[in-house]
């Protein structure tokens, strides 16, 4: 069996690489090798070839049929005793239906993670598979236990960071729903579990979960726990806001519910809009009472809890505040004054109960919920806002607060973390971030993750050859540079200035006048010669991410960008007697106001950043604490998009496989040699397979006699200074051939 291994591996390499393997179909047919045949309907079978004519080719299928299909159609197959390898670097034959095949073959017997090179693969099961806890835990710990797993890749971090001394970073990146947040949690555990497991900080941090998924995560049509976003005031159908507000609702005790004059989630129009108010197998009310014991582990103060309760409260009760209008030029007023009885009633509870909950008076917040403040003079006075205006700046509110809340617990939980505890200054760092997005319509949000895909692809680029290639380098090994895909023309694209979608962005938003439509000419006209960039009909535009080409609309990107929140509200909210807003507003007050005469309402102001500017500025902060670390990679992969075990479906998992160039890395690492030993180490387990007479040699040159002796082809392997390189599969066949002595 090895042997076949070895022979595929010396046609291929002889054949130099894949493109030319039809050449080799008569080989195939004599030593009856299995391929993949792709059918009609595009799915990969496996079968013999029987003969060809021409470009056409009988085969025989592994269900029995014969099917004659072009030749342009079948690839090569593994021998069957590379099936379900750990690692995809061990395939003799890397295309698609392999990979996805070697991957399935695993997925089906519950082992979710492969490598591929050095980047761990993990397939979400969507059940739990008994592959965690302590007993493996210890296992990897101890060594046990190698096959691929989180826990290992955890291992290996800590063991970095604990024997080198330098800081790790595990970067988990993949679909919504493909098992990220999972995946981080599990390697939260192992970590906590080296540092002490059920007690002091390492128990803490693990307690956090629960607080920043209550506060951060939701339903969505993809994932009944999705990581998100800007979710307050918009929900689309069947998907949740952030959970702590059902929990609020459904588990706060009565004296909280008096007190926040809190009603059902059904009576909040920011949560009843998308007609989804629970999610199977879930109990909010008992998740809330978790929540509760978290905040006590975590020590979150009693004043704080209170003052959070009260802001989730004031968001839902904004939204429930309407706007009536007063004129044809759909100016509004204070409803409550006007409306028929019923919903006066209903209007002014809201409006009084936001106000009370803030810290206002309910004269103030309408006022600046519908009016906009223009300096004439020495004097202001106060312009009705248009009825869209209004709203958008009732959510526009209710986002800041929901935001600045998030960011202040986040505060909050470090500073109970850190207090009286010593820090070493070392660290592992874990990045759950959003994979990469392509829906039929993308909007700024899917710009924006797609973005900070393409820099997060850089780095991955830039490390795996970056290191791999000095290496060799290093060690005097005869090696041709190999060029990977760089994606240097995308990220200029988008980030360049002045002429960069982001700049452009801006400088649009800046101007009052501009619509998304004129946003979307001008990037036409000034961006046709990036060769990452296409013009498409009307508002829209095209960018080829690393990923794939991905068609963007312009529709909102303004808006978005701008994420008006008018000095009005600030300045309300400065004046507000609850303490939390207070500090929220401290944070977007500028150190010299410019008069607002000139600050249109819609317009950017200059002074505070675009949504897109903040973003990059993050990313940025983000990739310098990265190249300060050495990573670890971990792809996770969605194997159906019905939430539900045990269903692999390949279209959907081979277009994950592409977006994240798992191919392109299992290719990178062979067309390297993963194999390295030290001349010593490889003379002192192989010498035996030579003559007395040769072994009397220094140890680089009994390695260079064990080569020659047993044939090894020379492109298989690298003689380096204080190294030998050898490609994938050469060791195997040594190791046989050991055994045999
Ligand atoms: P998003 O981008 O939407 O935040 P995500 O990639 O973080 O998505 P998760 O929330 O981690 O996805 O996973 C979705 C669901 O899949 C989980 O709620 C869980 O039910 C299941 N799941 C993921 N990984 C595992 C695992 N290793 N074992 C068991 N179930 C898992
Ligand atoms: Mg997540």
């Amino acid at each position: 069996k090895v042997n076949e291994v070895l022979e595929v591996n010396e046609m291929k390499s002889a054949k130099s690489g894949e493109v030319e393997w039809e050449d080799n179909l008569g080989y195939f047919i004599k030593k009856k090798l299995r391929v993949w045949c792709r059918l009609e309907d595009g799915k990969w079978e496996s079968g013999m070839i029987q003969s060809t004519s021409g470009d056409e080719a009988f085969v025989l299928l592994s269900n029995g049929n014969v099917v004659k299909v072009s030749t342009g159609e079948l690839l090569p197959a593994n021998p069957d005793i590379l099936e379900g390898v750990d690692d995809l670097i061990q395939l003799s034959y890397l295309n698609e239906p392999s990979v996805l095949n070697n991957i399935q073959y695993r997925y089906s017997r519950d082992m979710i993670y492969s490598k591929a090179g050095p980047v761990l693969i993990a397939v979400n099961p969507f059940k739990a598979v008994p592959i965690y806890g302590n007993k493996f835990i210890t296992a990897y710990r101890q060594k046990v236990m190698d096959s691929p797993h989180v826990y290992a890749i955890a291992d290996t971090a800590y063991n970095e960071m604990m024997g080198d001394g330098v800081n790790q970073s595990i970067i988990i990146s993949g679909e919504s729903g493909a098992g990220k947040t999972e995946t981080a949690k599990f390697a939260m555990q192992y970590l906590a579990a080296l540092g002490g497991g059920s007690e002091g900080i390492e128990y803490e941090i693990l307690q956090t979960n629960h607080i920043l998924e209550a506060f951060g995560n939701a339903k969505t049509s993809r994932n009944d726990n999705s990581s998100r976003f800007s979710r307050v005031v918009q929900l689309a159908a069947g998907e949740r806001s952030y959970h702590i507000f059902y929990q609020l609702c459904a588990g706060a005790p009565s004296f909280l519910k008096e007190r926040l004059n809190l009603k059902v989630a059904n009576d909040y129009n920011y949560l009843n809009q998308s007609e989804c108010l629970t999610i199977d197998g879930v109990d909010d009310a008992q998740n809330f009472h978790n929540l509760m014991e978290a905040l006590d582990i975590v020590l979150i103060r009693k004043e704080d809890r209170e003052q959070t309760f009260a802001m989730l409260a004031a968001v839902l009760w904004l939204g429930n505040i309407s706007f009536q209008v007063i004129d044809n030029e759909n100016h509004v007023e204070c409803v409550y004054l006007f409306n028929p009885k019923a919903l006066r009633i209903f209007l002014l509870v809201a409006v009084t109960t936001a106000a009370m909950l803030m810290g206002c008076s309910s004269d103030e917040l309408m006022l600046a919920l519908s009016t906009h403040k223009i300096q004439a003079g020495k004097d202001s006075i106060a312009k009705k806002l248009t009825l869209q205006q209004a709203i958008d700046s009732r959510d526009a509110l209710a986002k800041f607060i929901y935001g600045s809340l998030f960011d202040w617990i986040v505060e909050q939980i470090n500073k109970s973390l850190e207090v009286g505890k010593q820090c070493t200054g070392r660290s592992i760092n874990i990045l759950d971030i959003y994979g990469f997005e392509s829906f039929k319509k993308n909007s700024f949000e899917q710009f924006c993750i797609n973005y900070a895909n393409e820099r997060l692809q850089q780095h991955f680029n830039r490390h795996l050859f970056k290191l791999e290639q000095e290496e060799y380098e290093l060690d005097g090994v005869d090696w041709t540079r190999v060029e990977f895909e760089d994606n240097e023309e995308c990220l200029n694209l988008i980030e360049k200035k002045p002429l960069g979608v982001l700049s452009l962005l801006d400088e649009e938003s800046n101007f009052p006048k501009a619509t998304d439509l004129t946003f979307a000419n001008k990037l036409k006209q000034h961006l046709g010669s990036n060769s990452c960039f296409k013009g498409e009909r009307g508002r829209a535009f095209s960018i080829r991410h690393y990923a794939g080409e991905v068609p963007y609309d312009t529709n909102g990107f303004l808006e978005k960008n701008r994420d008006p929140l008018q000095t009005d509200i600030i300045q309300l909210l400065s004046s507000c007697t609850c303490q939390v807003l207070q500090l929220f507003a401290s944070k977007m007050l500028k150190p010299s106001p410019k008069p607002a005469a000139s600050s249109q309402p819609g317009a950017l102001d200059t002074q505070k950043q675009s949504v897109g500017t903040k973003f990059k500025g993050q990313l940025f902060k983000l990739m310098h604490q990265l190249e300060n670390t050495r990573p670890h990679f971990i792809r996770c992969i969605k194997p159906n998009s019905k939430q539900l075990p045990g269903i692999y479906e390949e279209d959907l998992v081979l277009q994950q496989f592409r977006c994240c160039g798992v191919l392109e890395i299992v290719r990178i690492s062979r067309s390297g040699y993963p194999t390295r030993m030290r001349h010593q180490e490889f003379a002192g387990r192989y010498g035996v397979l030579l003559s007395e007479k040769q072994l009397s040699q220094d140890p680089l040159s009994i390695s260079v006699a064990v080569l020659q002796q047993f044939n090894v082809l020379p492109e298989m392997y690298q003689v380096g200074y204080t190294k030998l390189y050898l490609r994938s599969g050469q060791l195997a066949a040594l190791e046989d051939r050991r055994k045999q002595v």
